[in-house]
Formats: C-alpha cells, structure tokens, sequence
C-alpha cells in the first residue's frame, strides 16, 4: 500500500488541471485524478468533498473507463465517501469515529489505485473482491455506529434520529442505482443533512435521487447525444398492475446506451416508474430519471419540457408514444407507436438502427435530421 502511495504521489507533479475537462483520457490522467483525490481525502474538510466529487464524476465518465472492475470500484469508493461524510454531518458523531471511518475510506481508494494500475483483468478481480470485502465491513460498522446514534435517542434532537434513519435508508439504496443518481442523492443529502436535523418528518429517501431544480441533469456528461425515453406505451405497459416489456426493450437500452446519455422522463409516479425500470434495465443503463413532478408545462399536466434536462437541445431526442408529450419540441421528437401489450411488435427493434445512425453520424442538429427524414 506504502509504495502504490509513493507512485501517486509522483505522479500528482503533472496537474490535475491540465486533464479536466478532457473527453480523450489516459491510464495515466485517472492515476493523476486518484492522486489528486487522496490528497482531498487527507484534509477532510467541505470544500476538499466538493473536489473530489467534480474528480470521481470526471473518471466515472473518462474514455478509459470501459473495464467494469474499476467501475464497480469507483463506485463503491464514492459511496464510501458520501457515507463517511454524511455521518460528520450529525452533530454527535465522535471524532474516533469518524476518523475510524475516514482511514476505512482512505484504504478502499489504495485498493482503487492497485486496481487501476495492474492491467491483469485477473488480478484487477481479485482486487475488486478485496474492496467489496473491505467495504461490507465498513458498511457494518457505519450500521452499528448510526444504530448506537439511534439508539441513544433520548439525547438527541427529533430531527437529528430523523436523518440518521434516512442515512440508514439511503446505505441500501446507494448499492442498487447508477453513480449518476448516487451523485444526485449524495449532493442533496450533503445539502439538506443540516436541515434535516431540524426538522421533525420523516423525508421520502427517493426524493433524494433528483435534483430540486432545474436543470435536472447534473452538468457533466461524457456523450455528446442525449436520449430521452418515456416509460408506459414506449418501453413497456401496465395491465392489471402487472407491467408487460415491450418486445427488443432489453437490446434497444443496452445498445443506444453505447451511443447516448440516457434518461428516463415520465409522467408516472417515481415509486412506479422506478420499480419498472428495474425490470427493463436491470443493469442500470439508464442513469438519470425524471418523474411526474417534473412534467407540466403549457397549461397541459404532463407535457415535458427538454429545457428542464440542461443540455444543448441541438442533441436531444426524445421518444414517447404521446405528441403531447413533446409539444414544446417537436422538432426534437420521434413518435412512437403506442405498445399495449401486443407479444409481436417489433417498433423498437425498428427504431434501433435509425437512432445507431442518427448517434454516428455526427449530425449538427438533430432537430433538422428528424425534420428531414423521420417521422414513424
Ligand atoms: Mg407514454
């Protein structure tokens, strides 16, 4: 561990300066970043978190971060973070503690570095099994820290039990979802922990996982296209309170996912939309959402307004069964046929290389692609 922190530390001469904001990055660019991240994490304070979440976005989207091990790695490694950091924000959290939990964090990021470094997928494994390990202990001894917390009540405030049982939640979910929406959740806990601890009701845990305002979608992205995909008719159907996949759903995510930054904008309930996208997206392709509460706009309750997402509209497309949906940009959507459930439709096997070419063509502006030449 001692000389994979020598090597980073010589490596931290070049600056992490000069590699942000770079799309084309190399092995060597991310051992700088991880670099740059260890010396946030020494210090510890507010402003070295902020640092090293603008460094863990930049690697999660860097070009050379197509190997899962070391996905899986910087994420388990992020989330480490956010929880170390939540738990200094309750008032009562002993020092020991905390700098226990800092020290559990500080090693999952050695073990990120090895990782990074040995180009054996093997060994890269291996590694990856050492840091679940690792961090599976350190989510036990968050758990029974913030169970001591609760159960200590009597000395706390209302609000301060409150938060501990939304961390607590929270720990469960950071697990399941993509690092885009842990990004989210962990920004607006780190923003609202304070207040929660003055406040006496329990908050959703999901509402956590969606900006407050717009733009939504957090500012960096590394695809230049963004798609925009509604949920009921287009990638699937709820009948009976049982939710048929619409047929090619799994292949059209997982292939445009190569292509595209995907989001989900719905205008069904978030608790509903997301225990459908588990079915259709089971590896998380799709990393942001955005629900009911975010459509509205034109007098009408569920038209979506693409200038709420915060990107160039020049390379957004939304898809959706429904024009209404799109009324405000309908230059900007392709109209899908509406699916209920019938086994032999194939639109999104249709749709799939039309959107493929749309991606690798490079068009200026999709709005005058769609204008020309489709409309399905
Ligand atoms: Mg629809």
């Amino acid at each position: 561990m001692e000389a994979c922190l020598e090597a980073l530390n010589s490596q931290s001469k070049a600056s992490i300066d000069s590699i942000a904001g770079s799309r084309q990055t190399s092995q060597d660019d991310l051992l700088i970043c991880i670099s740059d991240i260890f010396k946030n994490l020494q210090s510890f304070s507010g402003s070295s978190f902020d640092k090293i979440f603008s460094r863990l976005a930049w690697m999660q989207n860097s070009t050379v971060l197509k190997n899962p091990f070391i996905e899986k790695a910087l994420n388990l490694g992020m989330i480490s973070i956010v929880l170390c950091e939540v738990v200094g924000l309750i008032p009562m959290a002993g020092n020991d503690t905390i700098e226990k939990l800092q020290n559990d964090v500080l090693k999952h990021f050695q073990i990120i570095a090895l990782t990074l470094q040995n180009s054996s997928k093997q060994k890269q494994q291996q590694l990856l099994r050492k840091l679940l390990q690792s961090i599976e202990g350190f989510l036990g001894n968050l758990r029974i820290y913030l169970g001591l917390c609760a159960s200590a009540c009597r000395n706390l405030s209302p609000g301060v039990v409150l938060t501990i049982f939304t961390v607590i939640e929270m720990l469960s979910i950071f697990q399941q979802i993509p690092f885009e929406l842990a990004y989210i959740g962990i920004a607006n806990l780190r923003k609202e922990a304070q207040i929660l601890t003055k406040i006496c009701f329990f908050p959703s845990v999901q509402s956590f996982f969606t900006f407050r305002q717009a733009p939504f979608l957090p500012a960096y992205s590394h695809k230049t296209m963004t798609l925009v995909l509604d949920l009921d008719e287009t990638l699937g159907h709820t009948e009976n309170g049982i939710f048929y996949k619409r047929p090619g759903v799994e292949e059209f995510i997982s292939e445009l996912d190569k292509f595209y930054e995907l989001v989900l904008f719905t205008a069904s309930s978030q608790d509903y939309a997301d225990s459908a996208i588990k079915q259709i997206d089971p590896s998380n392709k799709i990393k942001l959402r955005l629900y009911r509460q975010h459509t509205g706009a034109f007098n009408s309750p569920y038209v979506k307004n693409l200038e709420l997402l915060g990107r160039d509209l020049s390379k957004v497309i939304i898809i959706d069964d429904w024009p209404t949906s799109f009324s405000m940009h309908p230059n900007n959507g392709i109209l899908i046929s509406p699916f209920t459930g019938d086994e032999s439709d194939n639109e999104l096997k249709k749709l799939l290389p039309v959107l493929v070419n749309l991606a690798v063509s490079d068009v200026e502006d999709v709005r005058e692609a769609l204008k020309c030449h489709i409309k399905l």
